[in-house]
């Protein structure tokens, strides 16, 4: 008899991949921590942003109403009563009708002003300052709510926070903020074929390649891989790999072994400490993978083949983790482009075809399975549904950028 359990579709299989992932932790971290994180909690403005009306150009503070129709060969004359200093708004007393100040670039706009003139437009005689364009209210001012309002929502709960974001957290007033704690996920290869990469193959050996790859992958997704070398073929082996791994880590990653060859111990092992709850994924490739659970800890036995693995990873591992983050904007980045050729495919399983990318246009990137090079010259892959026939060449697809 097979000891597959029954082949279940992708579909099912995130859905048991999500239901098993443990609930999100959380911690506090500061805004130049926070890029690649997941927001815990929504962001919202303490105060309004920037807070006082201020100048978006160097220039003048003044009142519009003074300036209109002026122009080159008529400029209006106003009075500059001084020097507005950045960050000390004290100086200068508020302006009068015919009166200006000299306002720096994020200098707030002084009481009676409601605009600012670039001084590129301006000529200084003495006191007076000749103003040769109308400006209108408003002009070159930010208004004191007009970047967020007070209680304004910044960011999402969930966000996968960026550099960019870690500025506006500061300027917001978050010093410190709540982000999901990075999920450990032990990894393991296993395989008596496989020897590290600091070692010469012998004959029949081949270099681990999944686990820098799975833990390089993880490390970009926001966790914290803890690498638990290469497991032999062997029962005592396995046992002692999972039982150092599954109580210190959120999430164990197995890669090879999850077959249905004699010698593959994955599932066994796992059904002897936990739950085997799939064996065997409609997917290509990857189909010979395991998700279980050794008590509340998820498991997985990722297929052997690197291309495979990171298919899987991507395919079935991603939406668990997303789930463990909190993260509600799992961004796979696409690309739209036109195929070159016919892609065939059978039904019944969801097929991933590695593909190169130029100028728009898809070229798939067939290969036996175990390649390496197709993983160096694609730039992604595109799906075929598990209910279609293959894709038709000049057809548009999503293709899924590595
Ligand atoms: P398995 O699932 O253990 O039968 O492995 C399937 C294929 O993947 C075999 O050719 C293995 O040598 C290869 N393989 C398994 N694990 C790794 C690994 N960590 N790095 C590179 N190749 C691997
Ligand atoms: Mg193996």
């Amino acid at each position: 008899m097979s000891r597959f359990l029954q082949i279940v579709t992708v579909t099912e299989a995130v859905r048991t991949a999500v239901r098993i992932a443990p609930a999100r932790a959380t911690e506090t971290v500061p805004p130049e921590e926070s890029a690649g994180r997941v927001l815990a909690t929504p962001v919202t403005a303490d105060s309004d942003i920037p807070g006082f009306d201020r100048a978006i150009v160097d220039g003048y503070a003044l009142r519009s109403s003074d300036t209109a129709g002026a122009g080159d060969s008529s400029p209006a004359l106003v009075r500059c009563t001084g020097r507005i200093a950045m960050g000390a708004p004290g100086g200068v007393p508020g302006l009068q009708a015919g009166e200006c100040a000299y306002l720096p670039t994020g200098g707030v706009l002084p009481q009676g002003a409601d605009a600012a003139v670039m001084k590129e437009y301006t000529e200084r005689a003495g006191d007076t300052i000749l103003v040769k364009r109308p400006v209108f209210s408003g002009e070159n001012i930010l208004r004191h709510d007009e970047d967020f309002r007070k209680g304004e929502t910044v960011f999402e709960e969930g966000r996968l926070l960026t550099p960019r974001d870690a500025g506006v957290l500061a300027a917001c007033g978050c010093a410190a903020v709540r982000v999901a704690k990075k999920p450990v996920v032990g990894v393991i290869s296993t395989g008596n074929e496989l020897v590290p990469a600091s070692a010469r193959p012998g004959p029949g050996q081949v270099r681990d390649a999944n686990a820098p790859m799975i833990a390089a992958w993880l490390s970009g997704y926001g966790c914290i891989p803890r690498l638990y070398g290469i497991v032999r073929d062997e029962r005592e082996s396995f046992e002692a790999a999972i039982a150092q791994a599954v109580p210190a880590c959120d999430l164990v990653l197995l890669s090879g072994g999850s077959s249905k060859d004699d010698r593959d111990m994955t599932a066994a092992v796992i059904a002897g400490r936990g739950k085997v709850l799939v064996h065997g994924i409609a997917i290509a490739p990857g189909k010979p993978t395991i998700i279980g659970t050794i008590g509340a800890t998820p498991i997985f036995g990722l297929p052997g083949h690197p291309a495979s693995a990171f298919v899987v990873l991507l395919a079935v591992v991603r939406p668990l983790l997303d789930t463990m983050l909190g993260r509600k904007e799992p961004r796979l980045r696409t690309a739209r482009a036109v195929l070159a050729e016919n892609i065939p495919s059978q039904r019944g399983r969801e097929e991933y075809v590695r593909v190169r990318v130029e100028d728009g246009i898809a070229y798939p990137l067939f290969g036996k399975s175990g390649l390496l090079n197709t993983l160096v010259r694609s730039d992604g892959l595109v799906c075929i549904p598990a209910g279609t026939e293959g894709l038709e060449k000049g057809s548009t697809v999503d293709v899924i950028l590595w």
